[in-house]
């Protein structure tokens, strides 16, 4: 029988890129049935938009893979999402941060975070503006219910791979003058940057954690 294409398509990613890159599989829109394919397939991180989706599918993954929250996280849903993910990536708000401080007061464990940058300052996109990441970040490093382990980036919502390269380039900068910082509740080393059209550019330009979709879940030709 022939190899499913999920399988192949991983296959072909991580063939081509460094072993230090992570690869993780965002899994909006897939059935369970493709998501333990593509664990199958050597996936170790999932990447998850929604709360309500990573809740459904945790009972059935949970000892199988990690879990990301790569979309934006509500307030209402903190609670449910402390409980669920390995990683929040999407970090932008002092409230938020505040909520899960507030959350795991009594609780002796640290929630990674990666905080989210809005590279390009685009409006209607979430994450930190650039020109406020620096007090951004010493404000939240502050909070010991955290641990502050990156950046990550959505990148402009553009095909010239100029200006893409161009942003990939000023977040690496971003994340390389903080990657030094050595606190506590900080241990820099992720750079969540690259998607199925701009992942290549990304590793060029230092991401170390690429979030790839449509080239893992569909058929390529
Ligand atoms: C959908 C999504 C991806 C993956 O996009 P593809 O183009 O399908 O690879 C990566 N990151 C985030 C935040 C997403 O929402």
């Amino acid at each position: 029988m022939e190899e499913h294409y999920i399988l192949k398509n991983i296959e072909n990613i991580l063939k081509e890129i460094p072993d230090y890159v992570h690869l993780i599989a965002v899994a909006k829109g897939r059935s369970l049935k493709e998501i333990e394919l593509c664990i199958e397939g050597g996936i170790k991180i999932l990447g998850i938009n929604y709360v309500q989706q990573g809740e459904k599918i945790y009972p059935f993954l949970k000892d199988k893979a990690d879990f990301h929250l790569i979309g934006h996280l509500q307030t209402n849903k903190i609670k449910k999402a402390l409980n669920i993910f390995n990683m929040i990536q999407t970090i932008d708000s002092i409230e938020t941060v505040k909520e899960i401080q507030n959350r795991l007061k009594s609780e002796d464990r640290k929630m990674p975070i990666l905080i989210e940058v809005n590279i390009a300052n685009e409006k209607n996109k979430f994450g930190v503006p650039p020109e406020n990441l620096f007090d951004f970040f010493s404000e939240i490093s502050k909070f010991d219910k955290i641990l502050i382990m990156g950046l990550m980036t959505i990148g402009p919502n553009t095909n010239d791979e100029n200006i893409i390269r161009k942003y990939f380039k000023k977040t690496y900068n971003l994340y390389n003058q903080l990657r030094n910082y050595k606190s506590a509740n900080v241990n820099f080393k992720y750079l969540s940057m690259g998607m199925s059209d701009s992942y290549k550019i990304a590793i060029d330009e230092g991401s170390n954690m690429i979030r790839i979709g449509r080239k893992i879940f569909l058929e390529q030709n």
